[in-house]
């Protein structure tokens, strides 16, 4: 899937070298597991809860601000971070992490044009997109990006690796990056975690 997975896991590693929660997050993956077995496209059960799992962006540049307490860049106060950024040249495509369905597209708040993907009790968030949002007579909502070739309409289902969109510097943001968001049951969890735990899985 061109996954560079040798640049993407050397950064987390370098990121997170710290103790974290892989296990407790892999205690949570049958969950996930059962809602990806539902789909007609993985009529096998998965061997390893991770392996599902599509890294969010193509093009991988480097890790440019971890999930947690950082400054703000804009306020210079401490702010906590509920994602990752993953800097990667402008235009390259995000995506889908995980089969399920696109929850919303939205283009007003300093996420930029960003998708939401539900997967069971997992959701997860795209922001600082490119292209914007059109609502349609119906209600109907469908982010268009005309050059990536990419119209993803609300409520669509999607595969792990589906191209949900580019890499923009849409709202709040000083250079392109993907900045990722993950939920658990409605609480943030750090992305990295996740992608480590999907890079263990891949060396088995
Ligand atoms: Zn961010």
């Amino acid at each position: 899937m061109g996954i560079r997975w040798g640049n993407a896991v050397y950064g987390i590693l370098a990121l997170f070298a710290g103790g974290w929660i892989v296990a407790e997050l892999s205690a949570h993956m049958p969950r996930l597991e059962a809602a990806a077995t539902q789909s007609a496209n993985s009529p096998q059960p998965l061997a390893q809860p991770w392996q599902g799992g599509s890294f969010p962006v193509e093009n991988f540049s480097r890790y440019t601000s971890p999930f947690g307490y950082r400054t703000d860049p804009y306020s210079g106060q401490a702010r906590f971070h509920y994602g990752l950024d993953i800097a990667t040249p402008m235009g390259s495509y995000v995506r889908s992490w995980w089969q399920g369905t696109v929850a919303r597209v939205s283009e007003d708040t300093a996420c930029g044009t960003s998708v939401v993907v539900r997967s069971g009790d997992w959701v997860h968030v795209y922001c600082h997109l490119q292209g914007y949002v059109v609502v349609e007579t119906d209600g109907d909502r469908v982010l268009v990006d005309r050059r990536g070739g990419i119209q993803l309409q609300q409520g669509r289902r999607v595969k792990a690796g589906t191209r949900i969109g580019r890499v923009g510097m849409t709202g709040r943001t000083t250079g392109p990056h993907l900045h990722w968001g993950l939920k658990y049951q409605g609480t943030w969890v750090d992305p990295a975690q996740v992608l480590q735990a999907m890079y263990a899985n891949q060396r088995l």
